[in-house]
């Protein structure tokens, strides 16, 4: 995966709706163990949503300095919590494959943050049911979301 300009932020589409639910729900953005980048990303879309980004499925921006990303581009977590374990680079893909398809959005798309969000907010209700995690409170990922958004401006209520 090569980005097309240098100003362009590679996101996985669902890293991009963990960071906005948890801003809505007021977390706070910190360096985590794994060493990868949410915390710095999530300042950037928080300050400028009108930032480039491409909608990639692979390692991303956030992958880039995280312990689990191998040289070879593959995520070697294992998500233990699952029946069975699974490969998080298959869980994600899996994902983001689907996020993409019911959004009507192509992989490798470039658009601004901003637009993206906006398709977000056309599919609330509805995408809460894809993008939740396992063990995750389906409530409380459609609350994060629509506050998340309320907060960037992007919906009034
Ligand atoms: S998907 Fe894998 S490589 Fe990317 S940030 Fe998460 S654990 Fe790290």
């Amino acid at each position: 995966m090569h980005r097309e300009e240098s100003n362009i932020i590679l996101l996985r589409p669902h890293h991009i709706l963990d960071i906005i639910t948890h801003y809505g729900q007021n977390v706070q953005f910190k360096p985590h163990p794994y060493g990868h980048a949410v915390h710095t990303i999530a300042k950037k879309m928080i300050d400028n949503i009108d930032l480039k980004i491409q909608l990639i499925i692979g390692a991303d921006d956030i992958c880039r300095p995280c312990e689990h990303l191998l040289p070879s581009g593959y995520c070697d977590d294992v998500l233990h919590q699952l029946d069975p374990p699974t490969p998080k680079q298959d869980y994600n893909n899996n994902l983001d494959s689907q996020l993409l398809s019911y959004l009507d959005i192509l992989p490798d798309s470039i658009l601004t943050l901003r637009e993206y969000l906006k398709v977000i907010n056309s599919k609330i209700p509805g995408i809460e049911a894809i993008c939740t995690h396992p063990g995750e409170n389906v409530e409380s990922r459609l609350g994060g979301l629509i506050e998340g958004l309320k907060k960037l401006g992007i919906r009034k209520k």
